[in-house]
């Protein structure tokens, strides 16, 4: 992670100072208008910029490969400083592959402002088809979190830059360890450092990662003005989280894969999604794009009724029912709601889909407990 270099690291303190202030006070007036005048790197106000925020900022730009990073206080708050940062009325988005729901909330919302977007919900290879003139940002998720399918990002941000079009990808799912979208032509990373990077369940956060030049169009536009700020607590606790992501990561990596192979043999499951499980047809892709796997998936259960899908999620006891995911403790959830099947399946989602976060307590533990949910089906 690197060590503290800032303002108190002689006195050999390990863990990085949390600079718990609203404000620094200059020596002059002078002094003060200078820094006020580029808040983006100057200490001012903890609204804008605070030095252990920061120490995680320049960690997140280092992990993902880009020039800089700015975090918010929450994933929510990165994602819509981005949009409505760098938008502006009259502009399109394309939003492709399952996009995280709020997000796509958002974008709804946005329409009122003059924003219109069209959703592409598969990863198909005619992007370009639905390009317009006005499409000035193409935003995706690779995989995405519920059915897991993933793009040829670098195929995609070819054409967008062709385009004069930016790219925005939330890369939650795989953090900085496992997909590099930057390296493959992608404009900005946004992500919830709530899920893997935080990873103790105990903070909400996010982050947008880029040149210097967008991460200060989004500073000065999403982040000053729409004030989702993330503070010195919290960038401490997501710091200690990135302290560990390599080992966390490998292990809800080893879990997964064993609870993946394990569900691919039920007679109850229909289809299992993950990047790790056979058979899939953008297999060339997985390959070529991510260097491991995180520990969120789905299954299909077969005669789904809303019924079945809740008796098998109450038959589960190590597996807790909730939503977020990324912490040491494995979740369920599931997208039906009593009456929506047929609404699901318009949507290209099998109504028996269930989604597990494998955590961090073993795949033997993980397993048994499964198999009791199945038993009691
Ligand atoms: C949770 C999540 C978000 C939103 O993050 P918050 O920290 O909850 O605001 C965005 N994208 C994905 C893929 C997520 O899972």
């Amino acid at each position: 992670m690197g060590e503290w270099d800032g303002p108190g690291h002689q006195t050999g303190a390990v863990a990085p100072p949390i600079f718990q202030t609203s404000l620094f006070t200059k020596p002059s007036f002078e002094e003060f208008t200078r820094q006020q005048a580029a808040e983006h790197e100057n200490y001012v106000y903890s609204r804008g910029t605070n030095p252990t925020v920061a120490f995680l900022e320049e960690r997140l730009a280092l992990l993902e490969g880009g020039e800089a990073a700015k975090c918010f206080g929450s994933g929510m708050g990165a994602i819509s400083a981005v949009l409505a940062g760098l938008l502006r009325s009259g502009d399109h988005v394309l939003f492709v592959n399952n996009v995280y729901g709020p997000t796509l909330e958002l974008a709804e919302y946005l329409r009122r402002f003059g924003i219109e977007h069209t959703v592409l919900a598969e990863a198909t290879a005619d992007i370009e088809d639905h390009l317009r003139d006005d499409t000035a940002l193409i935003y995706v998720e690779s995989p995405g979190t519920l059915r897991m399918k993933v793009l040829d990002v670098p195929a995609l941000t070819r054409v967008a830059r062709r385009r004069g079009i930016r790219t925005v990808m939330d890369n939650t799912w795989s953090t900085p360890l496992f997909q590099k979208p930057l390296a493959s032509g992608v404009d900005i990373v946004v992500h919830s450092l709530t899920k893997y990077i935080g990873g103790h369940s105990d903070v909400v956060g996010g982050a947008a990662i880029g040149s210097r030049e967008v991460i200060r169009e989004v500073f000065y536009n999403g982040h000053q003005l729409f004030g989702s700020v993330m503070s010195a607590q919290e960038a401490s606790l997501v710091l200690r989280g990135l302290r560990t992501l390599p080992l966390r990561m490998e292990e809800h990596q080893r879990n997964a894969r064993r609870v993946v192979d394990h569900l691919a043999q039920r007679p109850e499951v229909q289809a299992v999604h993950h990047p790790h499980a056979d058979h899939r047809p953008d297999e060339e892709i997985v390959r070529s794009q991510f260097t491991g796997f995180s520990g969120l998936l789905s299954f299909e259960l077969g005669d789904a009724t809303f019924e079945r899908v809740a008796a098998f999620v109450d038959g589960l006891s190590l597996f807790r029912i909730g939503t977020s995911w990324g912490g040491y403790e494995s979740l369920v959830t599931a997208p039906l709601r009593p009456g929506t099947e047929a609404e699901l399946r318009s949507r290209g989602i099998a109504p028996g889909t269930v989604r597990l976060s494998v955590g961090l307590e073993g795949a033997e533990r993980q397993i048994e407990d499964l198999e009791g949910a199945f038993a009691k089906l």
